[in-house]
């Protein structure tokens, strides 16, 4: 039993046939899900399908590369009511995205400094409210990370957080691991030219890394390309499995829990 730590099951991609995305997922013996809000459209659909079925926990969150298409002032409100749900399991995903050119009528730094603002309301509501945080982060150098670093910091030791889709080496990992932080890793590290993921996947410690597909995207190697479901989250656990070589069934105990303590579930 496997849980898909971060999967968009409130995506249009999936919207015509969920139903049987989830099933697929269960006969995988992907038995948990977490569906993953980017708005705040997005965080009441992720409630929903966790309202209606079991196997699955909802995040609710604003995601950096939406933070300026939200009009409503009162949003951090209703992230804190919505939260109010037994089936909110964490916040997130947040963070901060430097990837992504800024929209047209934001100047590079204006977008930054409000994905900073977004972030850091939304952990504040995160200490206050004693749940953990899903963490976006991509870059095209390191200044983003710099960035999170800055704003997690004072959080120390109230929240935890998982950095998802985490895409770099062991040695960048090990200090959030350290701070009590968790890691986890995408079909991305089945990819070919991804020796330093691996190898981070190998030696990271049990306890500190969970499995994610971040379905619809990011199928793993065989599936390259095609969309993405939770049940390929089998696939990235056997490829890490054998990469440690331990069974599938151990891999998947061993994230399982890892999830089970993070997550509110
Ligand atoms: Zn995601």
């Amino acid at each position: 039993m496997l849980t898909d730590s971060h999967c968009h099951l409130a995506s249009g991609q999936f919207s015509s046939d969920l139903d049987n995305v989830i099933e697929r997922a269960i006969t995988a013996k992907v038995s948990r899900m977490v569906a993953i809000s980017t708005d705040l459209e997005d965080s009441s659909k992720c409630i929903q399908i966790a309202n209606n079925n079991n196997c699955v926990s909802a995040t609710i969150g604003i995601h950096p590369c939406s933070v300026t298409e939200i009009r409503n002032d009162n949003w951090i409100e209703e992230i804190r009511h919505m939260a109010r749900k037994e089936s909110v399991a964490a916040i997130g995903e947040i963070g901060l995205d430097y990837f992504h050119p800024a929209p047209s009528g934001w100047t590079d730094k204006s977008y930054k400094d409000l994905q900073g603002e977004f972030f850091h309301s939304q952990l504040e509501l995160a200490a206050e409210l004693g749940l953990n945080v899903v963490i976006h982060h991509r870059d095209r150098g390191d200044e983003c990370w710099k960035e999170i670093n800055k704003i997690i910091s004072p959080f120390h030791g109230k929240i935890r957080a998982v950095f998802h889709c985490f895409s770099s080496s062991w040695e960048s990992a090990k200090p959030l691991i350290e701070q009590g932080h968790l890691i986890s890793f995408t079909g991305i590290v089945t990819f070919k030219n991804a020796s330093e993921i691996q190898q981070c996947a190998k030696v990271c410690p049990v306890n500190s890394f969970m499995i994610e597909t971040d379905s619809p995207y990011l199928a793993p190697v065989p599936f390259r390309g095609e969309r993405c479901e939770p049940f390929h989250a089998m696939t990235t656990a056997q490829f890490i499995a054998d990469l440690r070589e331990i069974s599938i069934e151990s891999l998947s105990e061993k994230t399982s829990e890892t999830a089970d303590l993070f997550f509110r579930f």
